[in-house]
């Protein structure tokens, strides 16, 4: 159940970078890193029957065995057999690496491994998309914008006229502005510590601006006071606990919805009073924004043909696969939100 992609273009998340560093999650070397990419099926393995030489796809870092309960289920994409383990470092078939050198194992990340130019994935965590789709765009699908887009979307479900904050304006947080923006939420407001992600976000729908670090209040205070009581909706999209902690107390008692999306410290703990909860505040967390990837990927690579969606506004930089430690430049800087990575230079 095996497929040998080519991979044409990735580009960095910021999952990407937290494994590189190794501090807030478990360290494994040596291992090949990149989900966010899209490719050619090169070669299928034995009992693969949808996906052949040639087929255009993106992989992805969660899984469908399409046979599982999860699977099975309209109310997970939590596949029991591929979910997202960011601690398997090996195919699940036999407990080996595909990778080596001298002799020696060179581990995968999230089963995609996508920083190298052919990989091995389970054929259960690859999409089959239009070949019409240009793979230097919807290869931001297949990790950032459909977990920003989904998130708000098919998570927090905002209704017309509502009001959203978007806490962390990287591409996965634009991106829940940009559903935000769809579902038709009048005031977005974008929450980040570093402003100069404010401007670039007012085209993607953020209406308002919040910087934590310019107020003496905390910031769900400030959101009170912008929003009569709270906000309707909040994404966390930064990684960071505080913001985590921020995005539950910000929104209104009695139907408020946060949606966590951003990857925790391995030791990160969520501490808050329980009131929000008997107040009637709901927390919710989602992986790859609620999308099942066999099933809806191919769906919203389609939206984006039909001109529904806008992925080239994420792309802000594009390097060669020898310039790649550029992308990671970028990122830590803050600079940008997608760094496409040719891997054909
Ligand atoms: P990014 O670095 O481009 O953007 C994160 C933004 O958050 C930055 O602009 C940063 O300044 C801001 N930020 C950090 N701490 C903050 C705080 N305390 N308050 C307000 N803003 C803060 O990253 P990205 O690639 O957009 O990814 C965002 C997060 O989503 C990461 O944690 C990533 O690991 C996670 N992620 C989750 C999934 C999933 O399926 N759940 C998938 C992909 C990425
Ligand atoms: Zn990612």
């Amino acid at each position: 159940m095996e497929v040998r992609l080519k991979i044409l273009y990735t580009s960095l998340c910021h999952t990407d970078v937290y494994f590189w560093e190794a501090k807030g999650q478990t360290p494994v070397f040596p291992r090949i890193l990149g989900h966010e990419a899209a490719g050619i099926v090169e070669s299928v393995g034995e009992g693969v029957t949808e996906l052949a030489p040639g087929d255009h796809v993106l992989p992805v870092f969660t899984g469908e065995c399409k046979e599982c309960a999860h699977c099975k289920s309209e109310e997970s994409n939590m596949c029991e057999l591929l979910r997202i383990n960011p601690d398997r470092k090996v195919m699940i078939s036999d407990g080996q690496a595909r990778f080596s050198v001298n002799g020696q194992p060179i581990y995968h990340f999230l089963g995609t491994s996508t920083f190298s130019e052919y990989t091995v994935v389970h054929a259960g965590c690859v999409a089959k998309i239009n070949p019409e789709a240009p793979l230097d765009k919807v290869c931001v699908l297949s990790c950032g914008f459909c977990t920003g887009f989904g998130a708000t979307v098919n998570v927090a479900k905002p209704k017309k006229g509502s009001t959203v904050a978007i806490f962390g304006l990287g591409a996965v947080g634009l991106s829940a502005a940009e559903g935000a923006r769809v579902a038709g939420a009048s005031r977005i407001i974008g929450v980040d510590l570093n402003s100069n992600r404010f401007e670039t976000a007012k085209k993607f729908g953020c209406t308002e601006f919040v910087n934590p670090l310019e107020h003496t209040k905390p910031v769900q205070e400030v959101l009170a006071e912008m929003t009569n009581g709270g906000v309707d909706r909040a994404v966390e999209c930064t990684g960071n606990i505080n913001a985590m902690i921020q995005a539950l107390e910000s929104v209104h008692d009695g139907w408020g919805v946060a949606v966590l999306v951003g990857v925790p410290h391995k030791d990160a703990e969520f501490k808050t009073h329980p009131i929000h909860f008997l107040n009637e505040k709901t927390l919710k967390g989602t992986f790859y924004g609620h999308y099942k990837p066999r099933t809806d990927l191919p769906v919203v690579v389609e939206q984006y043909l039909k001109g529904e969606l806008e992925l080239e506004k994420f792309i802000t930089h594009s390097v060669s696969f020898s310039e790649i430690n550029k992308a990671f430049d970028l990122m830590l800087a803050g600079q940008g939100l997608r760094c496409i990575i040719r891997m054909d230079e």
